[in-house]
Order: C-alpha cells, then sequence, then structure tokens
C-alpha cells in the first residue's frame, strides 16, 4: 500500500492575449478549471499505474473539493481520511496565460494549509499500514517534517519529492529515504550550483553526507542519475515528442513508489518511472496526461 500525504489544487486557468493593466477588465473566450496539486497528482499517476493508494490531505467544502473526491474515487484512491472543512477553500491557483505562453499565477493553498498537526496526528496511524510513503512540499512545512520525523522513528520508508523548492532542515534530509529533487530542487537543496553531471553529482554527494538515503535526480529528457553510498547509476531516458512538460516530475515519483512498492530494484524503478515521465509529456495537462499502466507496456515495447 501507497501513502500520499499532500496537496490539491484546482487550477482555474485562462487565455488572453495580453494581461491586464491594473483596474483593467478583460474578457477572455477561454477558460479551463482542472483538478492537481503535486499531492494529488502523485496520487493519481501511482492508482492509473495499479497502485493501492491512501490519499490524506484536507479539502473545502466548496464545488472544488467535491470534483476531488469524485476523481479520486473513481480512480478508486482511498479517500477515506480526507476531510472537507467549511473554513478553508479547497487550494486553487489563479492561472493566467498570455498569447507570448507568458503567466501570472497566485496560489490559494487554503485548506492544504489547514492539515495541520493535529491531523497528522490522527491520521498517523492509518498512515502506518502503508510500506511506503510519499510527500512533496506544498503542505505546511511543518507538518510534512513532523510527517518525515514519524515515519523515520516506524521505520517506514518515506519518499520527499522536495518540490516547489523550498529550504528543508538537515536534520529532516537525513531521515529521507529517498529524495527526488529535478535539477533546480538539487541545486537549492545542497547549495552547489547544478549545470553538468559533475556538478550534478557533487550537489548529490553534498546530500548524501547530510544523510539523505538515496537521491534520485530526474533530468528532464535525459533521464535520472540515482546516487546513494554505491556511487551513481545513470538511467537513460526516453526519447519522445514533447508538447507539455506539467506533472512529469509528479508521474515520475508515483512510477517510482509503485514499483519499489512491488519489489522492483531501484534501478528497474526508475527505468519505469522515465517511461512514465516520457509518456506524461506527450500529453497536455496534469491528471489528463499521467498514462495507465496499459499504456505504459504498449510504449515500452514500441
Ligand atoms: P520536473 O517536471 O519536476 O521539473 P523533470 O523535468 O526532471 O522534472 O522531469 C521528470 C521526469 O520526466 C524525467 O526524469 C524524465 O523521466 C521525464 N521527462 C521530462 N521531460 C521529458 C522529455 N522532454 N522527454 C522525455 N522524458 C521527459
Amino acid at each position: 500500500k501507497l501513502a500520499v500525504v499532500g496537496s490539491f489544487v484546482m487550477d482555474l486557468i485562462t487565455r488572453v492575449n495580453e494581461f491586464p493593466l491594473e483596474g483593467q477588465t478583460l474578457i477572455s473566450d477561454n477558460f479551463r478549471c482542472l483538478p492537481g496539486g503535486k499531492g494529488a497528482n502523485q496520487a493519481m499517476a501511482a492508482a492509473r499505474l495499479g497502485a493501492n493508494v491512501m490519499m490524506f490531505g484536507k479539502l473545502g467544502t466548496d464545488s472544488y473539493g467535491d470534483t476531488f473526491i469524485s476523481v479520486f474515487k473513481e480512480a478508486k484512491v482511498d479517500i477515506s481520511h480526507v476531510r472537507q472543512v467549511e473554513e478553508l477553500p479547497t487550494a486553487m491557483g489563479l492561472i493566467q496565460i498570455n498569447q507570448h505562453a507568458e503567466n501570472k499565477i497566485i496560489v490559494v493553498p487554503g485548506a492544504n494549509f489547514g492539515y495541520t498537526l493535529e491531523d497528522l496526528e490522527r491520521d498517523f496511524e492509518k498512515i502506518c499500514e502503508a510500506d511506503i510513503v510519499i510527500t512533496q512540499m506544498e503542505l505546511k512545512p511543518e507538518v510534512t517534517f513532523e510527517l518525515i520525523d514519524r515515519c523515520y522513528a516506524k521505520q517506514i520508508p518515506v519518499v520527499l519529492n522536495p518540490a516547489p523548492a523550498a529550504d528543508i532542515p538537515k536534520k529532516i534530509l537525513s531521515k529521507v529515504t529517498y529524495l527526488t529533487p529535478n535539477e533546480t530542487e538539487l541545486e537549492i537543496l545542497s547549495g552547489v550550483p547544478v549545470y553538468d553531471e559533475a556538478s550534478a553529482e557533487k550537489a548529490i554527494k553534498a546530500l548524501l553526507e547530510i544523510g539523505v538515503g538515496t537521491v534520485i535526480a530526474t533530468l528532464g529528457k535525459k533521464g535520472a542519475v540515482i546516487g546513494n553510498l554505491s556511487g551513481f547509476e545513470y538511467v537513460k531516458g526516453y526519447s519522445v515528442n514533447a508538447v507539455d512538460t506539467v506533472a512529469a516530475g509528479d508521474s515520475f515519483n508515483g512510477a517510482l513508489v509503485t514499483r519499489l512498492i512491488e519489489g522492483d530494484t531501484l534501478s528497474g524503478a526508475v527505468a519505469y518511472a522515465n517511461a512514465v515521465g516520457a509518456l506524461t509529456v506527450t500529453k497536455h495537462g496534469a491528471i489528463p496526461s499521467l498514462p495507465f499502466s496499459n499504456e505504459v507496456e504498449v510504449f515500452k515495447k514500441a
């Protein structure tokens, strides 16, 4: 079983030719409302690949919260522990995109930040039923750090996808079993500028010295590199026609934990995650672009 402790974010996306000026009202004829958020994306990615997933987090009692509940029920994700609260809105991303593909984004963390230490305390017994726990940096940092502390104490392997990039205390990093940064996050967490293989290895080494168990750094179309006490292993990415890289990291993480729970080797799991990440960038959107296991089988044979 997989436990995902993380965020839900409803993305409200509108396209305009040019951004409105201060005080100006513009008309847009292009609007989409798409469920996402790193926690939700990773849970959905794992569920589509066949994992038995429990999700932990918080939603508002608004219609966006209801949408998430039905999307997750449909995907057979266990959301019996996700609470909907009246006092906070479901988290939102208010996104404007102009004709030059530039964006302006306001994030309202709402109910994601309403998931408190008390909620974690109450959910933790259930979380302990998991073989692996995965979390990201879209909840309140103190909650994420407490989760990692508790999993460490119970010897439950924990995957931290340190996204969006944030400062994380060394004491917490040292308790992470698998850390899965992209290149930007790797640079920020290690304090080492990353621009090529040698610098990436230097950055990973710095994190291993802090005490991170294994670092799996994603390298976009190049794939990923695994770093731990046995050294470095590069796992090549797949060459595809990329149309939208949204959720590539999320599907990679969902796939990685799915395969680790199934007992695959670390390099096998990373190779599989590369295939899933590659398939995700061939489609638009976040959740709509996450592949199902049969699609991955077909892709890997091709
Ligand atoms: P993030 O999306 O979090 O910035 P990456 O860009 O490193 O993370 O992508 C995560 C994973 O998705 C990569 O390790 C790779 O497996 C896959 N991926 C991303 N971009 C591409 C691409 N253009 N072609 C093939 N695979 C990709």
